[in-house]
């Protein structure tokens, strides 16, 4: 009796070793997998970043056509710095009301997230712009 006793022990000691151990891998793999994926978002940030306007933004931005009717003095592009004729399509920043050739300005937020006239941001992007004053 005394015999099988110490074998039922011996399994649970073995069964619980064994457990544990799969534990403590698992936690280990779980725990490496962690940093990986850390490691991945970052070079994906890296990837995302960059001077320019995103052009999901960009695409947020108002193209209208160019009505002289609306831009009493005409409206001179401060990109290419011609005047805008009637019918040329036109983005108009939304929180400056600056407005420019659609071809011009989408160049100039390729490299760029500021607005070409006053300079403010298009959009709510500090980091970026920060980072954009430093590279100017
Ligand atoms: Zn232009
Ligand atoms: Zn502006």
């Amino acid at each position: 009796m005394g015999n099988s006793m110490d074998l039922t022990k011996h399994t649970i000691f073995m069964w619980t070793r064994t457990a544990f151990i799969i534990i403590f891998f698992f936690f280990l793999v779980y725990y490496f997998s962690k940093q990986c994926q850390h490691t991945t978002e970052d070079t994906n940030n890296h990837v995302h970043e960059r001077h320019g306007l995103d052009d999901t933004l960009l695409k947020t931005i108002r193209v209208i056509q160019f009505d002289p009717k609306s831009f009493k003095d005409g409206l001179q592009c401060a990109v290419c710095l011609s005047d805008v004729k009637e019918g040329d399509e036109i983005r108009v920043l939304p929180k400056c009301d600056h407005a420019f050739h659609m071809e011009c300005v989408d160049l100039w937020f390729n490299s760029h997230t500021t607005c070409p006239v006053c300079r403010n941001p298009v959009v709510d992007q500090p980091e970026i712009s920060v980072k954009l004053q430093d590279y100017n």
